[in-house]
């Protein structure tokens, strides 16, 4: 039985200090749950001071919003998942539209991130989604699936079983438009049935995420579309009352 994920991506706001205070307001307002799944995910050089705030509250995860597949080395820059793991990350984000658009993330990039994660220990949540330029073209199911089925393909069933995948339109990403609940369910549908072909009956389980300018008055309709499990929230999340709110949903 699946419960709803509600995962928050702060992308590059909230600094350490920031990040204390935020959490401090956040677990005033949110008690602890079993019937959801909080996972939130600040910038990396803030991880450690958002596990200091949690040390109470093993029911919240937190993520990192990217990483690198090498395990150390010459990579200035970057991070690597066994690095974000000691850091208190137990999830990470892979293939956000930010990274593909803005940073050149190819397909093949996520499929070594995804693999990269669970070697380290984090568990990905590979992020999917269609531009407005595609979506006109009628090209959604096409780039979706194509994203889907790379960053997947170098995983054995057991990891594709127990990762997450978040559908993110990118015309909806920051843009405040939203897909409406029969587009994310029927994108979502499209998702659970691909990794059926891939994993079988087990892909009934797995968490599809949807993201992209989520609000406290659209969270309820989409939670309650078929195949829509949980929400990727970016800037509703950057407020900790607002998101601790939303949490609750
Ligand atoms: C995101 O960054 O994953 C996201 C969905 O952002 P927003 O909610 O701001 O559209």
């Amino acid at each position: 039985m699946r419960v709803p994920v509600f995962a928050a991506n702060w992308k590059m706001n909230h600094g350490p200090r920031a990040t204390r205070s935020y959490l401090g307001h956040f677990l005033s307002h949110y008690p602890a749950r079993e019937d959801r799944t909080v996972i939130i995910c600040p910038p990396a050089v803030s991880l450690e001071a958002a596990r200091s705030a949690l040390t109470t509250r093993s029911d919240i995860l937190l993520g990192v919003q990217n990483v690198y597949w090498e395990e150390k080395g010459a990579f200035t820059g970057e991070t690597s998942p066994a690095m974000a793991h000691e850091a208190g990350a137990s999830v990470t984000l892979v293939g956000h539209s930010e990274r593909r658009h803005l940073f050149g993330e190819t397909d093949e990039m996520t499929a070594r991130k995804c693999a990269a994660a669970w070697r380290g220990g984090l568990t990905p949540i590979l992020c999917v989604g269609e531009s407005q330029d595609e979506r006109d073209r009628g090209e959604t199911r096409a780039v979706v699936l194509r994203q889907l089925r790379a960053g997947i393909t170098s995983l054995d069933t057991a990891h594709v079983r127990c990762m997450l995948f978040a559908y993110e339109p990118v015309w909806a990403i920051g843009t405040g438009r939203t897909a409406t609940p029969d587009d994310a369910s029927e994108v979502h549908g499209w998702m659970r049935a691909a990794l059926a072909e891939e994993i079988g009956e087990q892909a009934r389980e797995i968490p599809l995420l949807y993201g992209g300018s989520v609000n406290a008055e659209t969270a309820p309709r989409l939670l309650a579309a078929p195949h829509v499990d949980g929400l990727l929230v970016g800037g509703a999340s950057l407020d900790a009352e607002r998101w601790a709110h939303m949490a609750c949903t």
